[in-house]
C-alpha cells in the first residue's frame, strides 16, 4: 500500500487588511517545517468576493524562496520589482523566484467572483538562494487517465514533465479524481511527499485524510495510493529532501538569526519614508506602477530565531 501516512492539521490564520481573507495553513508546523524545498502552504477559500476582499497584499518583500502560486478558481494580480506584472489564473503556475531579495504586490481583481487555491513556497538551496528574481509562468496540459485529470506544474508525473527548472529536486500537481477512482502513483522513493484534500474525500495509501489536511508520506515510497470515494480535488506536492537547515520568519528565508536582522533593516529602511522611488530600494527594488503603501515588517521576537530541517 506504500508509506505510512502522517496528517496535518491546517491552522487557521488570516491575512490581508481587516483579516479579510481567511487561509488553512498545513506548513511550516512545529512538527514538520519542509517537503523536500516545499517550505510553507496556504490554502484559501472559495471565498466569494461579495464577502471579502480576497488576496488584498501590498508590497512585501522575499529573500532565499520561490513563491508558487496555483489557482483553483479566481484571478490575481501579480506585480514585482524585477519588473514582472501577469495574472495568475487557476490551472497556470506563476512561480516567482526573490534569490537575493524582490518586492511585490498580490491583488485580486474585479474580473472572477471568487478565489480559491494555493500559494505555496519553495526554500532556495545554499546554491541558489542569491540568484537574481526571475519570474515564470506556466501552463501545464492536463493529464488524463480513467477517472483521473492531472495538471503537472513542476517536476514529473504520469509521464508528464514540466519544463519549468527547480533548484532541488521537486514535484508539484493538482489531481482531480471522478468519485470512486483509485490511482497508483509512480513516484520517486528519494521523495517525501504531501497529498492536500481540497475538496471531496481521500483515502491515501490506505489512510484517510480528513478534508483540508495534508498527508505526509516520507523518503522510501515508490508508490502513491489515491482513493477518492467521491469526486475530489487534491494537491499533491514532494521533494528530495532538501538536506539544509534554513532560518524562516516573515516573509525572508535565510540560514541565520543574524541575517534575517539584515533583511528586516533593509526592507524597513527603503520604506520608511513611503517613497515609490527605484532609487530609494536599492536591494529590494519596486513594483513598477504600484501605489500602495508597503507592509512593514513586524518587531523580531525578544529571543534569537532557530533554524530549521
Ligand atoms: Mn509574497
Amino acid at each position: 500500500m506504500g508509506g505510512v501516512v502522517e496528517l496535518i492539521r491546517p491552522a487557521g490564520v488570516t491575512l490581508g487588511p481587516d483579516e479579510g481573507l481567511s487561509v488553512r495553513r498545513t506548513l511550516p508546523m512545529r512538527r514538520r517545517s519542509l517537503i523536500g524545498g516545499w517550505c510553507f502552504l496556504d490554502h484559501f477559500g472559495p471565498q466569494s468576493l461579495r464577502d471579502g476582499p480576497g488576496m488584498s497584499v501590498a508590497p512585501h518583500p522575499h529573500t532565499g524562496l520561490q513563491t508558487a502560486s496555483w489557482l483553483f478558481a479566481g484571478e490575481v494580480e501579480h506585480r514585482d520589482s524585477a519588473g514582472h506584472h501577469a495574472l495568475v489564473r487557476p490551472g497556470e503556475l506563476n512561480l516567482m523566484t526573490a534569490g537575493r531579495g524582490i518586492s511585490h504586490s498580490e491583488m485580486s481583481t474585479s474580473g472572477a467572483e471568487q478565489l480559491h487555491g494555493v500559494q505555496l513556497w519553495i526554500a532556495l538551496p545554499d546554491s541558489a538562494r542569491f540568484m537574481e528574481p526571475a519570474f515564470e509562468h506556466f501552463a501545464p496540459p492536463v493529464i488524463e487517465r480513467d477517472g483521473l485529470r492531472a495538471r503537472v506544474f513542476l517536476g514529473s508525473l504520469l509521464g508528464a514533465s514540466s519544463p519549468v527548472a527547480t533548484h532541488s529536486r521537486l514535484v508539484g500537481a493538482e489531481l482531480l479524481l471522478d468519485a470512486g477512482t483509485t490511482v497508483h502513483l509512480d513516484v520517486d522513493s528519494a521523495f517525501e511527499h504531501g497529498v492536500l484534500l481540497d475538496t471531496g474525500a481521500l483515502a491515501l495509501n490506505g489512510t484517510g485524510v480528513p478534508l483540508h489536511h495534508l498527508g505526509y508520506v516520507a523518503p522510501g515510497t515508490s508508490t502513491l495510493t489515491l482513493h477518492a470515494p467521491q469526486q475530489s480535488r487534491v494537491l499533491l506536492i514532494g521533494g528530495e529532501p532538501l538536506g539544509e537547515q534554513i532560518v524562516m520568519w516573515w516573509n525572508f528565508i535565510g540560514r541565520s538569526h543574524d541575517e534575517i536582522v539584515r533583511y528586516r533593516e533593509q526592507w524597513q529602511q527603503e520604506n520608511l519614508t513611503g517613497s515609490t522611488d527605484p532609487v530609494d530600494h536599492p536591494v529590494f527594488g519596486w513594483p513598477e506602477g504600484e501605489a500602495q503603501a508597503p507592509i512593514l515588517a513586524p518587531e523580531l521576537p525578544p529571543v534569537r530565531l532557530k533554524s530549521r530541517a
